[in-house]
């Protein structure tokens, strides 16, 4: 195979020059690489690691016959450097460079490459160490890292698919930049943080006590400074170079430090959170773009950094649960709050007037792109931590104008809630979401919207009416007496929403009973809701007041365990604050008909929601054909009401729930393909399944294999199977876990399942 090059010349045998070179050799790309340099000995030792076939000092020799030559002396050198090897370059050749800054390099090319400019394709290798020299090359120095190259109006494309290849070749990422935005993108987020560093060390070393101030000088002092160990001649031609973009990072930042002083002054502490959570946010928010990430992971390693107890189990890239058969489970469960209510409880803390405490608020993914919504509305956030929120409310008038569009990630009841709450606002916005989101219908909410006058416009694709959705700001609504075409709680919360801000009433009436979250907290929150049979009415112009929150335990999550109890002889388990709000209990009355003790203890009130703590024994189960009034009631709770039924005497018969065949899996034949792999007796209907139980006392599964299919309540379900299976099970595919219920793991295991995640 032919080498991608005849002949590379690399003019400036450093860090960077020296490890293409060997970054090139090292692949085989070129026949002969050379260098051209200033200084003799640099070129000798760049011979003698093995790096350079020649070394020339005269540059134009350097450069002749060369089909590439990458330049990588310091920004301010470049312009005699293009000179002296302008004179060797040949027809054809492609030059690029390693210049820190592009447009003072674009500048010198074209003062000095003639001909050859529109051959110059200006690059950025955005890798580095403090070492430099020709000492410090390294051939993986490139590897998983970005080159950003800046080509200009005049270069020609084919010389810029050359180095492209050439990066990606020696395993970078290369990005294409405007070189102004290039300049100032880097003077932001590479030189002025370089400034700093340098500009607190020299400061605090001026002071008369700097050996003292050092040596008491903590972590934190040493990871913000460490970059001020760079070197000083290649950053003084960086802030040289790109004066005008370093000019303008500082004084942005000087005017935050400005607005930061003043807070610390005037002890002005809701300033000083805001700023500080939305730093921690942002944080979080680079960190998961630059791993390919999630906000769960994030939070959930911040959590483990601070707390002692780590769960180890949802970080991995690909989690399998492992366990081993029996057991008895005993103790408490407190389960994750619920989605729905996590959602809300932000919404209407941020509307209140003063500050809402909520507990127990679920920290996956839906719902943190809720709470970052509200900050990028201007509402300071504190949290999450370990379920904690406070949320410092800032009135129903007090949202600000966001400063980009709000994205809602995978969250449909964000989207959907939040077009109604928008509405109403003084400000323009657009909602947008990641490619899922932007497939699903928004038309529905907009349209009774509309009706009360809003400007809210989604995006055709093919008639759907799909996020992006745009909102005009400023309209004053008027309130509407609205019948759902159909039964959606999201739809009727929009309205609901939309209607705080409407003159006179706003009065929804739904066709079927749907989950009533909203109307519930919003009492909790002392706004006046009238209910009146299938019709809830609220008028605009009212008010929130904070209040503490502890949101209740999702009983979709509590599910898992209430199967898990019921099942394994000699359990008693007790789960406390269990939402038992009545549009959402089917999975208890379908355990009790099934034979389940499940006792409701201390029922209770939290923000308008009924909870109370269920404790659970186990007891022998009975098939039974399951009622299909009780189906919408318990829809997602069949994947462990599936395990339940392998467990009983006798037959349980579904039919009725063709819904679980287009959730996050086809449940019906996900769970279906798992339990025959266990052994149990299962036949697939189209809208539901027959189990076979086998019976109190019987092991009612063998050990085996799960594809989980990364649906999180198949990989939770069939974990609990194994209380009652004669073997070991393995659940492939479990990341998604994390998603509905963090620390499924930990909590499971606490409670006497014999789970490792590995
Ligand atoms: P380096 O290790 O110090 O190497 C610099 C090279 O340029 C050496 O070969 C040096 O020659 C030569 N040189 C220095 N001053 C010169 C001058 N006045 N005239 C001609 N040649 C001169 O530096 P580096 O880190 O490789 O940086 C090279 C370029 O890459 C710079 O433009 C820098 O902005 C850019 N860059 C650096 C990093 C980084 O983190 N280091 C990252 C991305 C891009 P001698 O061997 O004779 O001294």
């Amino acid at each position: 195979m032919s080498s991608a090059f005849r002949k590379v010349a690399i003019i400036g045998l450093g860090l960077i020059g020296g490890s293409l070179a060997a970054a090139l050799r090292a692949r085989g790309l070129a026949d002969s690489i050379v260098a051209g340099g200033r200084s003799a000995r640099t070129l000798e030792r760049g011979l003698a690691l093995g790096l350079i076939d020649a070394g020339y000092q005269d540059l134009a020799k350097a450069v002749d016959g060369a089909d590439l030559v990458f330049v990588a002396v310091p920004v301010s050198a470049m312009a005699d450097t293009f000179a002296a090897m302008a004179p060797g370059l040949a027809p054809g050749v492609v030059i690029t460079d390693g210049g820190s800054v592009k447009g003072a390099v674009i500048d010198a090319a074209r003062a000095q490459l003639g001909a050859h400019r529109s051959r110059f394709v200006p690059g950025h290798p955005i890798a580095g160490k403090e070492k430099s020299g020709v000492d410090a090359a390294d051939a993986a120095l490139y590897e998983r890292h970005r080159v950003i190259l800046t080509p200009t109006p005049e270069t020609d494309p084919a010389a810029t698919l050359v180095v492209r290849q050439m990066w990606t070749r020696v395993g970078a990422e290369v990005l294409t930049m405007r070189p102004d935005e290039h300049d100032r993108v880097l003077a932001e987020t590479s030189h002025l943080p370089h400034l700093l560093a340098f500009s607190l060390v020299d400061t605090l070393a001026r002071q008369g006590d700097s050996t003292e101030i050092f040596r008491y000088a903590a972590g934190g002092f040493r990871d913000f400074t460490r970059i001020a160990s760079s070197d000083p001649v290649m950053w003084h031609d960086i802030f040289t170079e790109n004066r005008d973009a370093v000019l303008a990072a500082t004084d942005l930042f000087a005017a935050g430090l400005a607005r930061f002083r003043d807070a610390v002054a005037a002890g002005d502490s809701d300033a000083l959170l805001g700023v500080m959570t939305r730093a921690n946010s942002a944080r979080a928010r680079f960190l998961a773009m630059n791993a390919r990430t999630s906000y769960t992971h994030i939070y959930a390693e911040q959590a483990m950094n601070t707390d002692s107890q780590r769960t180890g189990s949802e970080n991995a890239a690909n989690p399998v649960f492992v366990v081993q058969p029996g057991a008895q489970l005993s103790g408490q469960a407190r389960v994750p709050g619920d989605k729905s209510i996590s959602h809300r409880s932000i919404m209407l803390g941020a509307l209140a007037e003063g500050v809402t405490e909520v507990e127990g608020f679920l920290e996956g993914e839906d719902a943190l792109a809720t709470l970052q919504t509200f900050r990028d509305l201007g509402v300071v956030i504190e949290g999450p931590h370990a379920g904690r929120v406070r949320i410092h409310g800032v009135g129903l008038q007090g949202l600000q104008a966001p400063s980009r569009s709000l994205y809602m990630g995978n969250s449909g009841t964000s989207m959907r809630l939040l077009m109604g709450l928008l509405a109403g606002q003084p400000f323009d916005c657009e909602l947008t979401g990641d490619a899922s989101l932007s497939q699903r219908p928004m038309e529905r909410v907009a349209r009774p919207l509309r009706d009360m006058g809003a400007a809210v416009s989604t995006t055709d694709s093919g008639g759907k009416g799909t996020p992006p959705v745009r909102i005009r700001g400023g309209k004053a609504l008027k309130g509407i007496d609205y019948d759902l075409p159909v039964a959606s709680a999201q739809v009727k919360s929009a309205i609901l929403l939309a209607g705080l801000y409407a003159e006179g009433e706003t009065r929804v009436t739904e066709p079927a009973p749907t989950r009533d979250h909203t109307e519930r907290m919003l009492a909790g929150f002392g706004y006046a809701v009238q209910r009146d049979g299938a019709s809830v009415t609220l008028s605009g112009g009212g008010t929130l007041r904070a209040c503490h929150l502890d949101v209740p335990a999702d009983i979709s999550s509590a599910a898992f365990f209430l199967v898990a109890a019921s099942i394994a002889p000699g359990s008693e388990l007790l789960l406390p604050h269990v939402g038992i709000n009545p549009t959402r209990t089917g999975v208890i009355d379908i355990l009790r008909l099934m034979g389940a003790d499940i006792t409701v203890e201390n029922e209770r009130d939290a923000g308008g929601e009924p909870v109370a703590d269920l404790r659970v024994r186990s007891a022998p189960l009975k098939g039974i054909v399951i009622p299909e009034h009780l189906v919408p009631l318990a829809i997602d709770e069949f994947p462990v009401l599936f395990v339940a039924a392998a467990c009983a005497d006798g037959e349980t018969i579904l039919h009725g729930a063709e819904e679980l065949r287009v959730k996050e899996s086809d449940r019906i034949q996900v769970m279906a393909d798992g339990l025959l792999a266990l052994g149990v007796d299962a036949e697939v209907y189209p809208d539901g399944i027959r189990i076979r139980g086998a019976g109190q006392g019987n092991a009612a599964f063998t050990g085996g294999e799960i594809q989980s299919h990364g649906d999180h309540r198949i990989a939770m379900s069939f974990a609990m199977a194994a209380l009652r299976a004669s073997g070991e099970i393995r659940i492939h595919d479990c990341a998604n876990v994390a998603t509905s219920f963090p620390g499924f793991a930990e909590l499971a295991a606490r409670a006497g399942l014999q789970l490792v995640v590995a």
